[in-house]
């Protein structure tokens, strides 16, 4: 056993980043960043699939106190992304504090010791006063459990595995999945690949991307008069913020919802001339329900004939061919797996974390509710926080979670120091009022009062609850983290 640092973080994602920035500007120095992947960035290191950029204007999304005047485009390309987190992390020097290629297997907290033990894969143990899961919403990818997938012949290609060697050229591609991913990346195959087919079981919303090369006069006026990049950014944030207002107050906004609707079945219109592909291309589920992309390559991709929509439903996956339900067999060579993450099967969390008495975290979340406090910390867990809690992922670009998440460990760790204390927990009442309070205005939002049965979304949780999103603006997310009564925790 190595000696028990101030903190540990599990992550070396934005989140992770984010957040140790944060411990910086506490003074807290002793503290260890444990990564699995081999370097930083988490999603942005993870993915590099051909097309993949921010789906958010990258004035908005990245950190306000690090804006970067050199994004190429209003939409960066994902490797813009992962330069910036590099910058990021040397600029606030994080990346000494990271070990990579270090899995985490388990956390248990120890009562007596008031300290964390932290499982590692390689067997060892480390030890922690504070313990910060940074491991985000969309760390764990998902292989579609389909009947002879592990036995398809040809090759597999897993977004968040991309394979650069992989030629294309000739080839009879199938890709399932038409998430955000999908959309970014079947553009992309379809220039590539002889034949594509796309195998689509949920449609999903797409709306134009109003997307450009940054011109080298806003560059240039964003790196002299960074206010100008500000007033960008708070622009775009409320564009943003308008769009989630309609989500979550669904009661009384329904017409935003209808409206952002409207813009998608008009670009869906504009794009795809044959009714019966669109119709099959028209989501059958409010705007909303499901996260929604921007994206203006993803329909006229359909118009071109070696690219083929099924949405039978795939049977099974047989030899080379993928066998859909109505017996449509389609010879392919190449797999694309634009599937996603697993959520709620394998997240919440991501490894074993046991708190005070024992209790575990994914146990105790499902056999209770899916609950937390400010969407960062846990009842019966001192010392905790949980990044990626229920309730915590707020307004559209993920730095208003993250931000807001700071805000709150600001507050919490500068009450702790006042104190002179080292441990702090939650109250359970606290923890209770926060999650009925959030419990209460989702039933306020598209989620409950929207038609969203059919719409397969991440957003629900496997009981069919919406407990992933904070169903409030991002303004009274930042505000109530600035502000949460100290008294809704115990110190020690
Ligand atoms: P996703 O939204 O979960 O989409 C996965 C897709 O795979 C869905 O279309 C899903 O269909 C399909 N699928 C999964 N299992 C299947 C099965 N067994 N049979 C048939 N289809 C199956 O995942 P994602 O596209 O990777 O996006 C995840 C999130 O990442 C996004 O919502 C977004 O937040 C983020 N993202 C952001 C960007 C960006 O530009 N910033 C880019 C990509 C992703 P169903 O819908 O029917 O389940």
């Amino acid at each position: 056993m190595t000696r028990t640092r101030e903190a540990i973080v599990v992550g070396a994602g934005l989140g992770g980043i984010g957040i140790a920035i944060q411990l910086k500007r506490l003074g807290i120095e002793d503290f260890e960043i444990l990564e699995r992947n081999d370097d930083l960035g988490g999603t942005w290191h993870v993915n590099h699939y051909p097309g993949l950029a921010v789906d958010i204007p990258s004035v908005t999304y990245s950190f306000s106190f690090e804006p970067n005047p050199h994004w190429s485009r209003w939409y960066a390309p994902g490797a813009e992304l992962k330069k910036y987190c590099e910058h990021v992390a040397e600029k606030y020097d994080v990346r000494r504090h990271m070990r990579f290629d270090t899995g985490v297997e388990s956390a248990r907290w120890d009562d007596d010791s008031g300290e964390w033990h932290v499982q590692l894969a390689d067997g060892s143990t480390e030890r922690s006063t504070y313990l910060i899961v940074a491991t985000g919403f969309l760390s764990q990818p998902k292989v579609p459990d389909i009947e002879g997938i592990e036995t398809f012949t040809g090759k597999v290609i897993h977004s968040t595995e991309w394979d650069h060697d992989y030629d294309f050229t000739g080839k009879r591609a199938g890709l399932i999945g038409t998430g955000a991913t999908g959309v970014q990346l079947i553009p992309e195959v379809a220039e590539r690949a002889a034949e594509l087919t796309v195998y689509q079981r949920t449609a999903i919303w797409v709306t134009p991307k109003l997307d450009f090369a940054m011109p080298g006069l806003a560059r240039r006026a964003f790196g002299a008069v960074p206010l100008t990049q500000r007033a960008a950014r708070l622009w775009n944030s409320t564009v943003l913020e308008a769009l989630l207002a309609g989500v979550v107050n669904f009661r009384r906004l329904r017409p935003a919802v209808k409206a952002a609707e409207r813009i998608g079945r008009r670009h869906l219109a504009r794009s795809i001339s044959d009714p019966e592909l669109r119709r099959r291309l028209t989501p059958d589920y409010d705007f909303g329900c499901k996260r929604p992309t921007f994206s203006n390559s993803y329909y006229p991709t359909f118009n071109k004939p070696h690219v083929h929509l099924e949405t039978g439903g795939i049977a099974r996956v047989d030899g080379d061919s993928i066998i859909t339900e109505d017996g449509t067999r389609t010879e392919i060579d190449v797999l694309v797996l634009a599937t996603g993450f697993s959520l709620w099967q394998t997240n919440f969390p991501a490894f074993e974390v046991i708190g005070r008495d024992g209790v575990n975290l994914g146990k105790h979340w499902r056999n209770t509710r899916f609950a937390s406090y400010q969407g960062i910390t846990v009842a019966k867990f001192p010392n905790y926080l949980h990044l990626a809690a229920p309730y915590s992922y707020a307004g559209l670009s993920f730095f208003t979670t993250i931000e807001a998440q700071m805000k709150h460990v600001d507050r919490l760790f500068g009450e702790l120091r006042r104190r002179q204390a080292t441990r702090f927990e939650v109250t359970e009442s606290a923890a209770d009022a926060f999650t009925d309070r959030m419990q209460r205005r989702i039933d306020d939002s598209v989620w409950t009062l929207g038609d969203c049965a059919t719409s397969r979304s991440y957003y629900f949780n496997e009981q069919g609850e919406a407990t992933l999103a904070r169903p409030t603006t991002t303004w009274q997310n930042h505000r109530e983290q600035e502000t949460f009564p100290l008294d809704d925790y115990d110190y020690a």
